[in-house]
Parts: structure tokens; sequence; C-alpha cells
């Protein structure tokens, strides 16, 4: 089996990559490097299972030989960088998309998109079934994400319907673990850096806005799960279990013992109030679900952050 992954070095990709090559997969790692990083792959050099490209795949892709499966996980993704990379998230989220279903149609492979829950928006249901169409504004700063990524569940469908490709659609919901950046500006990350350097927590509008957060090793499973199933509709992969933000502060102070005090700052805007996944699918079709409690997927992710952070601050 051979497959390509594209934004291979990110957080996810990363992680996916590994994967796949632990199921005796050869790898096509490819990434522009915006948001990923060469160290999250740097222990697969040299691994002759694997190689990377640095491409932006809102141009042609290239691949030689036979491919029989492509993840298409390109895309900054966290709020911030959205923020910062408005048009490329656009632009990967459909022409990368357009490239990446051209190269499944030419080498007849399976396509695998990863979109997210963000297709729900600030959603008026809850919790979230994958039948819901939900709540996006096309105009705000996160619609640039949401429309990105709902584009592309629709031009998937579309190569599905019209070219016959076969196709699968995960919707991601909030993901964390080893590998994401301190600085992404997610809640997880900016919660344990400023718990480690004692500064103040962060709390966006009074916290009480909910996520429902899973560790990466289960959303991985869950997608290759989906990967070598036969739904080709979209599927929500995520832990259902639902916390307030201020919860989730709280919880990493405990698990810190760090002397941070809390603090609240303005809700961004378009900010959703509530996500949790209806996970109804996943366990009947796939027979998944998590098994990675937050109390246990947070001290594995605060062991990580700890280190890395040694790391920057030799001495
Ligand atoms: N958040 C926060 N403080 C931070 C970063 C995020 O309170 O320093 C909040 C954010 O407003 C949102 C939630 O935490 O309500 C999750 O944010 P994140 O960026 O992790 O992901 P999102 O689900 O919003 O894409």
């Amino acid at each position: 089996m051979r497959s390509v992954v594209t934004g291979g070095a990110g957080f996810l990709g990363s992680h996916l990559c590994d994967r796949l090559l632990s199921e005796k997969h050869e790898v096509v790692c490819i990434d522009n490097l915006i948001t990923g990083d060469t160290a999250n792959i740097a222990h697969l050099i040299g691994n002759p299972k694997f190689s990377f490209i640095q491409h932006d795949v809102t141009n042609y892709i290239y691949i030689d030989g036979s491919v029989d499966f492509i993840f298409h996980f390109a895309s900054p993704a966290s709020p911030i960088d959205y923020l910062k990379l408005p048009i490329q998230t656009l632009k990967v989220g459909s022409l990368g998309t357009h490239k990446a279903l051209g190269l499944a149609k030419a080498k007849k492979a399976r396509f695998f998109i990863a979109s997210t829950s963000e297709v729900y928006g600030d959603p008026l249901v809850h919790p979230q079934e994958e039948s819901y169409w939900g709540n996006v504004n096309p105009v705000g700063p996160r619609g640039v994400y949401d429309e990105a990524k709902r584009f592309s569940e629709a031009m998937t469908m579309a190569y599905h319907r019209y070219h016959g490709i076969d196709t699968r659609i995960v919707r991601i919901f909030n993901t964390y673990g080893e590998r994401m950046r301190l600085n992404d500006g997610r809640a997880i990350p900016a919660f344990m850096s400023q718990a480690i350097r004692n500064e103040d927590l962060t709390v966006f509008g009074d916290g009480s806005q909910t996520r429902s957060v899973c560790y990466v090793s289960d959303l991985i499973d869950g997608i290759y799960k989906l990967m070598i199933s036969a739904y080709d509709m979209p599927m929500n992969i995520g832990n259902p279990e639902e916390v307030t933000i201020l919860e989730l502060a709280k919880e990493i102070l405990r698990l810190t013992g760090s002397r941070s005090k809390i603090i609240f700052q303005d809700l961004p805007e378009d900010d959703p109030k509530v996500r949790q996944p209806d996970i109804t699918k996943a366990r009947e079709i796939l027979g998944w679900m998590p098994i990675i409690t937050r109390e246990e997927g947070l001290a594995r992710t605060y062991k990580y952050f700890l280190k890395k952070m040694q790391n920057q601050q030799p001495g």
C-alpha cells in the first residue's frame, strides 16, 4: 500500500504518517511547512518507506508511481493561524482539495479529506450529528476556515458522484496531544505553556463555552478505521466528553501544580458556544470510540510541552 499525506509534517498529519507506516504503508508526505514543522517527521527521515516533498498543494501535485490512498490534511487549523493566513487557508481547502482529488482520479486512489466540526459553525443543534447542516457566518473571521472546509466536502462529493472516486470525509473535533505547537493559540497549548511559565491563564469570555477534546492517538485510530471502512458519507470523529473552557483551565492548573491565576479576556468573534460530537455513526459503523481519558491525555501532553519548553530554554 502506498499513501500520500498532504500536511504530513503537521500535528495530525505527522501522527497519521506514523500510523500508516506502522500499518506497513509506504508514505509520501507533502507539506509546504507554513504551519507544519520538519521536527514532527525528523524521526522518519532515513526510513526507506518514508519520503518528504516540500510543496504547496494548491499547485499541481506530481507523484511518480502508483498511489492507493490520498489523505488531504494540509491546512492552517488553529484560529490564530487561519486569521493570519486567510487566503492560504481558503486556497488549500479549495484549490488544494481540487489538486489532491485530481491526483486521486489519476491514480485511481481512495481519497480521504480532513474536514472539521467547524462545518457546524456556532451550532444550534447539540450535540452535533452528521445530518446537521450547520450555522456558519461566511464573512466572519472564522469563515475562511469553515467555508474552505465546507467547500472541500462539496468538492469531494462532486468527484465522488461525477467521477466515481472512492472518498471518505472525516469531521474532526478538537484534538490535542504531542506535536501541537506551543504557540498555536489553541486552548490546551496556551493554558499549558502559561501554566509552565507561571503566567496567568487567559480564558476567553466567561469560560462557559464548551469543547469536547480528543487525545490524538484516539483520533488517528478513528481516521484509520474510517479509511478502511466502506462508509463514504461524512463522519464525526472526536471525544464526546464535553467540558467548559474554565473547567479545562482549572484541570490544567491542578495537573501542572502551577501558581498561575486565571484571567478573563474578550471572547473572539463568532467563537462557538458549544461543541460536542454525536459519535453514534463511528461507534456503530467503525466500532470506534475514544479510550484515553482527559486526565491521561492531558498528562501525556503536559510531559511533551514541559520537555519542549526546557529544550527551548537550556540552563
Ligand atoms: N480559548 C481561551 N483561551 C485561550 C485560547 C482559547 O479561552 O488562550 C478558548 C477559545 O475562545 C474557545 C476555546 O478556548 O472558546 C477553544 O479554543 P481553541 O482555539 O482551542 O479551538 P476552537 O475550538 O475555538 O477552534
